[in-house]
Order: C-alpha cells, then structure tokens, then sequence
C-alpha cells in the first residue's frame, strides 16, 4: 500500500476483511504516517519501496503528481507477476507516464469514485467502496490475468466497474467533481471574508450551508495536483459555471424573479438523475 489515507487505509481495511491472511506493507513518505498506520491496524508491517519485488499486490494512493513521478519507478521494480493499481482522481496524465513502460501491462489505472472531505489514516473507513463506482481506464492495456485480479478484488468490496478512455474520464469528472470542490471552496471563502466572526457563521450556518460547503474541508495537498493536472477541463466548466451565476445575478438586477424560478425549475430535474446516488 503505497500512500495510506483515506483512500489507501480503507482500502486496507476492507481487504483484511475479505482476506484476512493478506499482509498489508505500507510506504509513506513520512514515518509518523506509517506509525499511525500500524497504530490503527491499517497495515501490518512499514516497507520501503525496496520491498516491492516482492508484492502481489500494489495499491497506489498518494497524490496524483507523486503518482505520475512515482509509478515508473514501482513498475521498474515489480516482479512480473505483481499488479499495481492506482486510484489518482486524474488519468489522462497518469496513463501516460508509463505508456511506454515495458511493464505498462502490469498496471490498471483506477479512479473509485469513493471519498469523504478527511484525509490521512485516521480517515479510513471500512465500506468506503460499497455499492460505489470504480472506473477504469484502458483496460485493454493491462494483462488479462491481472484485469481478472483486480475484478474479484472490486467485487468482493462490492464496487461497481465503469469502462472509459483516460481523456473522456478527465473531462467529465472536472464537471462532476473537480467543479463542486472549487464550487465549495469559494464558497466557504466567500462566507469567511464576509463573516469575519467565525462564531455568528457557526451560529447561522444550516444545514444548506454546511452539506454544501463540506467539500470546503478537503485536502489542498490533494486537490492543488488535480487541478493541475487537469487544467483544461476545469477552466472550461468553471467558464460555464461562471457565465451561469452570471446570467443569475443579471435576473435578479432585472427583477425578473419569473425567469428565475423557471432556472430552477427546470435544475430540479437534477433529484431524478441522483436519484439512487444519495
Ligand atoms: P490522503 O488521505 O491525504 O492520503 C494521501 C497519502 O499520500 C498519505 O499517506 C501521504 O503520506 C501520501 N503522500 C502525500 N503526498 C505525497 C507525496 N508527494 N509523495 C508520496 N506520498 C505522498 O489522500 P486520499 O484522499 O487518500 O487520496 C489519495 C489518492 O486518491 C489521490 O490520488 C486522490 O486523487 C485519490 N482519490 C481521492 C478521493 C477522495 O475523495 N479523497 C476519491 C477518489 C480518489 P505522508 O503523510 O507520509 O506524506
């Protein structure tokens, strides 16, 4: 398990869980990490990633730019018959670090469409993955054997498999979620600047404001490399997003509150596609 949060430790709890004679080597890039790690059970013993020759299994959870530098160096040191799996919420990028890794057929790249704002050990959760989608790109670039591998593990955690090139997932995950975390975080800064008494914000904040505004607690060190990585999506739905709130204000100056209630009229359809989601 190379990078044990909240991806990688539930990760490591639930495949305890299905196979409970797995044992879990951990990688991080700071030792009080991996103590938290054992300390919590998440994993059973710290490695290096000398260690990696001799793993079945590699689950790659860090931050996607340490994936991109990171993962040619985990393929140059694999056995042939390891499979490594990453989980990086970018693929374009990913994918084509190692495209022309002579060990490329060895890696699956992955994005579990799972999460909660935490980060770290401490955040793991057993279940994460349950009834959740796991897209997977360029399937057909990993060995057979090693596709099937990673099947019967997603299975057994009850995920649910999607097929995508690596391009097509970049560009509808900026609009389903790369967009709703700058979405959240500008608007918590916007409450922030204006209500400088963090108490009176405690005190009136609803429970409107506190689910929309709970993507405001992720993971700068997490996100600042997805937006990165995935600029050219992102600038093109936040272009949307911003000519949306846009044409919004321009009704409300106009008075035309008809027109406004038919713009959410019609966004109300939105309970019937999430319908089954949450
Ligand atoms: P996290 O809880 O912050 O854990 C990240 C782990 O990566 C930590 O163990 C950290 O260890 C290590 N790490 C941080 N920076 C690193 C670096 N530069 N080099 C090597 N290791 C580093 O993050 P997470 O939520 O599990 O996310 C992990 C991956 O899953 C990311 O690629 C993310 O895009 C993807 N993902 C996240 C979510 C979500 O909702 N959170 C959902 C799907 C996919 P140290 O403390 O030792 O630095």
């Amino acid at each position: 398990m190379i990078g044990i949060g909240l991806i990688g430790g539930s990760f490591a709890i639930d495949i305890k869980k299905h196979h409970s004679e797995a044992i879990i080597h951990g990688i991080s890039r700071k030792e009080e990490t991996l103590n938290k790690a054992l300390a919590l059970k998440l994993i059973d013993k710290k490695a290096t990633l000398d260690d990696l020759v001799n793993a079945d299994l590699v689950i790659v959870s860090i931050p996607v730019d340490a994936t991109v530098k990171l993962l040619p160096i985990i393929l140059d040191t694999i056995s042939e018959k390891a499979l490594v799996i990453d989980a990086g919420s970018t693929k374009e990028a990913i994918c084509k670090a190692v495209e022309h890794h002579p060990k490329r057929r060895n890696f699956l790249a992955c994005h579990p469409i799972a999460g909660t704002e935490k980060s770290g050990p401490k955040a793991a959760i057993s279940g994460l993955y349950t009834g959740k989608t796991n897209i997977i790109c360029e399937v057909e670039k990993t060995t057979f054997k090693l596709q099937e591998k990673a099947l019967t593990l997603f299975t057994a955690l009850g995920m649910r498999i999607r097929y995508m090139d690596a391009v097509s997932h970049d560009k509808h995950i900026a609009y389903v979620s790369h967009l709703s975390h700058i979405s959240a975080f500008m608007l918590g800064k916007t409450v922030i600047n204006k209500e400088k008494n963090e108490r009176d914000i405690f005190d009136m904040a609803g429970s409107g404001f506190a689910s929309t505004v709970r993507l405001a607690k992720s993971s700068p060190a997490m996100w600042t490399p997805i937006f990165k990585q995935n600029k050219e999506n992102v600038i093109e739905t936040l272009e949307e997003y911003i000519n949306n709130l846009q044409h919004f204000k321009s009704l409300m100056e106009q008075d035309n509150f008809s027109e406004i209630f038919k713009e959410m009229e019609s966004t109300n359809y939105i309970k019937e596609i999430l319908n089954g989601i949450n």
